[in-house]
């Protein structure tokens, strides 16, 4: 028997309404490429989004089409997010820190119909011009900032402001099927050609729902939240459609993310939880140490994307009463799978092993399941000391990739290999070891490089820290250790390697550190273990055969 319920579907337009509705004053803050703050209310973007859905159809946008964009946190970026899905045609974020190879390869790919573009992109649109097929590319700015652009003679540019002004608000959302593609974001992989990730409305809401909840980014309406995560990677981790959700403010930091301006940001506008990658937080974390800077009402800060190093979970709850949460997730997981919060019951442990558990990826969200499998694909026990390939399979994981030629994605029954590997514990409770092509593989036997790398952040002269798998005449790979300085500070590679002992088995120590200025990272801000392995792979070769 059918139930009685309803069944409305689930629409991104939705959450929209319900903030223009309920939270009608509450404010979108944006700091914009031309360094002001802007400032428009939940009912005033509601407005602005239907507008600019008439734009789109002027400028030939249908449903199913791809809309692009190289644009930086902020509120028109937010209206593409809503307008785009909201008439049943994709948004695509493009990530501008990829090479102008794979923004090409990537604009082709996706098909995109309309390229938006923040002005301070326009030499990478110049570049790209002649090699897109795309007519239509419109500067995100208003006709004062308009700035001049050499495009091919098919092309036409527009600005953002004066296509508004012509445009009607006459549009009303309407409904469709939930399972329709709302955004698209291509995985920044280190090797071969980035992948397509394409996201349902249905997808990102239960998404959205799911990070909201008090063990994950427990969100309420008082809240003011600063995405420092970029809205060109992976949705800037739902927090555009969960704070809207909930009515929580949204401050958007534009294109300055080092420590000064974040923290600026923070105090100004009253910021009460932030997310972002590891390299974010150590900028902000060296800018405050060095000015003296308080953060005012920040409570709480999202790491993700890359492990989290213990340190900064330290420091922030002890010197500045921010609670660091660690969380873990990829674009192929919309992106949030785990996330680290206490759970009953802990209290009975030490302070020692509370916050030994802190340090893992924390606990899968309802919606997600999680298994580790060994290269046989034999599931593993979930004792917290095995550890094996990382399976996820759920409401917002990936099941294919976009694009017809496209290889990969979930099995038949759902399962999505991560390319991690790590442990699950009786608790639920994952800890990501290595990545599996990162793992050091000592004469048979796994190193976890991240367990090294965080011993070596712990350290007092280190800035930054990278394990690679070296090649090794004897053992096939040994761990390298490459360590950044702190500014104005030294490295003693003997006494570094000391601060190893009773953390880890002898044997997993770095058989050579090497003190260098600086660490490549992708463009998403993670260590380019690709780009150090090329440099320093035969680093063990080499010095043996001197
Ligand atoms: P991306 O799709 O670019 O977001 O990359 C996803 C990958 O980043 C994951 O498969 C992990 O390897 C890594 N990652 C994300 N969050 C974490 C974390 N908290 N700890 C360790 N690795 C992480």
């Amino acid at each position: 028997m059918l139930s009685l319920m309803q069944t409305r579907p689930l629409m991104i337009s939705s959450i929209i309404k319900h903030a223009a509705l309920n939270h009608a004053t509450t404010e979108i803050v944006s700091r914009t490429v031309e360094d002001t703050i802007h400032r428009i209310s939940y009912a005033a973007i509601e407005v602005r989004m239907r507008r600019l859905v008439r734009v789109l159809q002027r400028l030939g946008v249908q449903q199913g089409d791809r809309v692009g964009t190289l644009a930086w946190n902020g509120f028109r970026h937010l209206e593409l997010y809503y307008a785009a899905p909201g008439m049943g045609a994709i948004f695509h974020t493009i990530n501008p820190r990829l090479g102008t190879d794979d923004i090409a390869f990537i604009i082709e790919d996706a098909g995109d119909a309309v390229l938006f573009a923040e002005t301070s992109f326009v030499g990478l649109i110049e570049a790209l011009a002649p090699r897109t097929a795309v007519r239509h590319i419109v500067m995100m700015t208003d006709p004062a900032n308009m700035p001049e652009v050499k495009l091919a003679p098919n092309q036409t540019l527009h600005c953002y402001e004066t296509l508004m002004a012509a445009a009607d608000e006459d549009y009303e959302w309407p409904e469709f099927d939930e399972l329709t593609a709302a955004g698209l974001c291509y995985t920044s992989g280190t090797t071969g050609r980035p992948k397509g990730v394409l996201y349902s409305h249905r997808s990102t809401l239960l998404h959205a729902f799911a990070v909201t909840l008090p063990d994950t980014f427990g969100l309420r309406s008082a809240d003011r939240v600063l995405p420092v995560v970029p809205m060109f990677h992976v949705n800037a981790w739902g927090l555009p459609f969960a704070a809207p959700m909930v009515g929580a403010a949204l401050v958007m930091a534009g294109r300055h993310l080092d420590g000064a301006s974040l923290a600026s940001l923070m105090n100004s506008e009253r910021v009460t939880f932030s997310a972002g990658v590891p390299t974010i937080w150590l900028g902000l974390l060296q800018h405050l140490r060095a000015s003296g800077a308080r953060l005012d009402t920040v409570k709480s800060l999202v790491i993700g994307g890359s492990a989290c190093p213990p340190m900064l979970i330290d420091v922030f709850a002890s010197e500045y009463g921010v609670r660091v949460d660690h969380a873990w997730g990829m674009t192929e997981m919309s992106p949030v799978g785990t996330y680290n919060k206490p759970k009953a019951g802990e209290e009975v442990l030490s302070a020692a092993e509370q916050r030994q558990r802190r340090l893992g990826q924390g606990r899968p969200l309802f919606g997600v399941e999680m298994k580790i499998v060994d290269d046989t694909g034999a599931t593993l026990p979930r004792d917290g000391i095995a550890f094996g390939n990382l399976m996820v399979r759920g409401h917002w994981v990936c099941q294919r990739y976009y694009g017809d030629n496209a290889s990969g994605g979930a099995d038949e029954s759902g399962w999505f290999a991560t390319g991690d590997v790590a442990t699950l514990d009786a608790d639920g409770f994952m800890t990501i070891t290595d990545r599996s092509k990162d793992v050091v593989k000592s004469g048979g036997e796994w190193i976890s490089s991240i367990t090294l790398e965080n011993i070596a952040v712990a350290h007092p002269s280190v800035a930054e820290a990278a394990i690679i798998a070296a090649h090794h005449p004897k053992w096939d790979e040994r761990p390298l250790l490459l360590v950044v300085p702190k500014s104005g500070m030294t490295i003693d590679p003997a006494e570094l390697l000391a601060s190893y002992a009773g953390h880890v088995p002898k044997w997993w120590l770095p058989d050579g550190v090497l003190v260098v200025p600086e660490l490549p990272h992708t463009a998403t801000g993670k260590l380019n273990k690709l780009a150090l392995r090329t440099q320093y792979g035969q680093h063990f070769l080499n010095n043996a055969a001197e």
